[in-house]
């Protein structure tokens, strides 16, 4: 191509030079361009298509008003695009009572442990949502299930694995969803963790490190060994899933060691427990829970070619997400930052409304259910235990 150094005072000027140094094909191109005509509003298509509308948010029933329904979930309807609450299952009429009139919720929507499975004739109910001790979660998914809702459990699915494939069956038996709580697998730096590791953007995953700890006070429903209390299922859980999310495969051997110590609040669920598992590949992962210290939520990844970081990575909010590529620079990613339960009940009603599977089905729950019976294996055999 020849170098043009004379300036154009026009377009046609342009074209006629182009001819002259024989680019005769790219002016024929550009004068048959010259012919369409850029701007005029008569002259442009009209495109109206517009977003979907939405045309009908589900109803949504909360069962258990204790703190996580009354200052996450609840407050997360008015980030919802697809999900209302529309009912309320709780021991306490009184605290039902309020808790509908602020939430305009009629108190005919009002239900209690005894006449729950009475939702089956409310109309205004499509979705279940299990906020109760551990040890309820089974009881009220399988009723929930029978009663011809779909049902959405928070973490852990249960207290022990035959309890989750219970639920997984009377699912299956009934045709109705099931959907496990797992949050951070519809938060942005969570989803993008997922998928730097998936793309392998650190070269091969070789560890995982986490760590997931809080001060738990009495009473509290985390400290009783009857309500499936205890860290490995509360907190311990966090970094079971992410390990999977991570590392994309499940543990073959798990080892864990854990402590009572004198304090009273420990008399019936470990205060700390520190365990390890192992992945095909030469993949390691060592992690800790603890009921007893001050608020600690980061896990790390570390491949090959790089890692990434997230301290804070399992609260509610204000989550930092860093990585090291393979010319060691620390990048930090900037992601939205939206409402954890909003994000994950609107994707379940979609999962409704639109016939589509979960990504986080029972099956998840039953995976770390077996993680976590393994791990209780190995607290009380004090050896490493195959999952
Ligand atoms: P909570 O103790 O504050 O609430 C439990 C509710 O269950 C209360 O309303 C209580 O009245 C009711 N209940 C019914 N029967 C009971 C019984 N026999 N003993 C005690 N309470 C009984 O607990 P929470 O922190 O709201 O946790 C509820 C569930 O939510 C648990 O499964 C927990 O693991 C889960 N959770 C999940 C997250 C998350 O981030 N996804 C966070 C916190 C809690």
């Amino acid at each position: 191509m020849s170098t043009i150094n004379a300036p154009f005072n026009s377009r046609r000027s342009f074209l006629q030079t182009m001819a002259a140094v024989g680019v005769g094909t790219a002016a024929t191109r550009l004068t048959a361009q010259e012919k369409i005509i850029l701007a005029p509003p008569e002259e442009q298509a009209v495109d109206l298509t517009l977003p979907e509308p939405v045309k009908r948010k589900l109803g949504w029933a909360i069962v258990g008003l204790g703190k996580l329904a009354i200052e996450e979930i609840l407050p997360a309807f008015a980030e919802s695009k697809y999900s209302k609450p529309t009912a309320l299952v709780s021991g306490h009429p009184d605290k039902a009572g309020k808790i509908a009139d602020y939430y305009g919720i009629g108190q005919e929507h009002i239900y209690n442990y005894d006449n729950y499975d009475k939702l089956a004739n409310d109309e205004t109910v499509d979705v279940i949502y299990i906020v109760l001790p551990n040890s309820m979660h089974a009881e009220f998914t399988i009723r929930g299930l029978k009663a011809g809702k779909h049902v959405f459990c928070e973490k852990p699915m249960a207290g022990n694995v035959d309890e989750c494939e219970q639920m997984i069956k009377a699912s299956q038996e009934t045709g109705k969803k099931l959907g496990i709580a797992y949050r951070l697998h519809y938060e942005p730096m969570n989803m993008k963790v997922m998928q730097l590791c998936k793309e392998k953007a650190f070269g091969d995953i070789k560890l995982f490190s986490s760590s997931n700890c809080q001060d738990v006070k009495a009473p509290n429903i985390r400290l009783s060994k009857e309500l499936d209390g205890g860290p490995l299922g509360d907190i311990g859980i966090y970094s079971i899933n992410a390990a999977r999310y991570c590392i994309g495969q499940e543990p073959t051997e798990v080892f864990a060691t854990a402590y009572h110590g004198d304090d009273v609040r420990f008399r019936e669920v470990p205060q700390s427990v520190a365990y390890t598992m192992k992945y095909p590949g030469d993949v390691l992962a060592s992690c800790e829970c603890s009921f007893s210290t001050t608020e600690s939520r980061r896990f790390r990844v570390v491949g090959t070619e790089g890692f990434v970081e997230m301290d804070p990575s399992f609260s509610y909010r204000g989550l930092k997400l860093f990585s090291q590529n393979a010319e060691k620079q620390l990048i930090q990613h900037s992601l939205p930052q939206v409402d954890h339960f909003a994000s994950e009940m609107d994707d379940f009603s979609q999962c409704v409304l639109q016939n589509r599977e979960t990504k986080t089905p029972g099956e998840m729950g039953l995976l770390d259910a077996k993680i976590i019976a393994a791990l209780q294996k190995s607290i009380e055999s004090g050896r490493a235990e195959t999952v």
